[in-house]
């Protein structure tokens, strides 16, 4: 399975100039600008500096993320490159999705449209685990299931963040997809 949800063209300040129809990831809209479109505050900064980096040196950039939904298990991947336009060239984001699978049960911790009470739960926005007490992340289903969350109707806010693996993991392979690219083209014949 190989299917784009969000394709995105920025001008120079992010601001969308092309755009299909918003995905999971982000609520994009031509005139809008990306960046702000992306409500959660730890992917948006992560975006932030890909697109920096894709700018500064020229090279596409691609990194897998789970895009889950209450029903669906969703892989994703996003990719950022520049795409060249009659007015020179401009990032390009691609999002889709790879792979898709029902959850065994319905995972409510992620419908938007269910309560929140005062309590809060870090998810990490890359995997999509759950912060347990004691700093373990776990499956959504399995924090939901120790948390006794499937009986409760009144459910803990969510708070985004990042897992130290997929922080790790994340920052390991810019440095590796940077290095790939050789020099930053912003300094090459300097
Ligand atoms: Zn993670």
């Amino acid at each position: 399975m190989d299917r784009i949800d969000l394709r995105c063209v920025l001008d120079e300040k992010d601001v969308i100039i092309e755009a299909s129809s918003p995905s999971s990831l982000c609520a994009a809209e031509v005139g809008g600008n990306f960046l702000q479109a992306i409500s959660d505050l730890s992917l948006r900064e992560l975006f932030r500096m890909i697109i920096a980096r894709v700018r500064e040196t020229g090279q596409s950039m691609i990194f897998s993320l789970r895009c889950d939904t209450a029903e669906l298990k969703r892989l994703s991947y996003v990719r950022v490159g520049l795409h060249q336009t009659a007015a020179g060239s401009r990032v390009e984001v691609v999002n889709g999705t790879l792979q898709e699978t029902k959850h065994r049960i319905r995972l409510t911790l992620l419908d938007d449209e269910v309560p929140r009470g005062p309590e809060i739960l870090m998810i990490c926005s890359w995997c999509k685990q759950v912060k347990l007490a004691g700093g373990r992340w776990v499956e959504v289903e399995e924090a939901m299931q120790e948390l006794q969350l499937f009986e409760q109707r009144v459910l803990p806010r969510l708070s985004h963040g990042m897992c130290p693996t997929c922080a790790e993991a994340v920052r390991a392979d810019m440095l590796r997809q940077v290095a790939a690219s050789g020099t930053p083209r912003s300094r090459a014949g300097a």
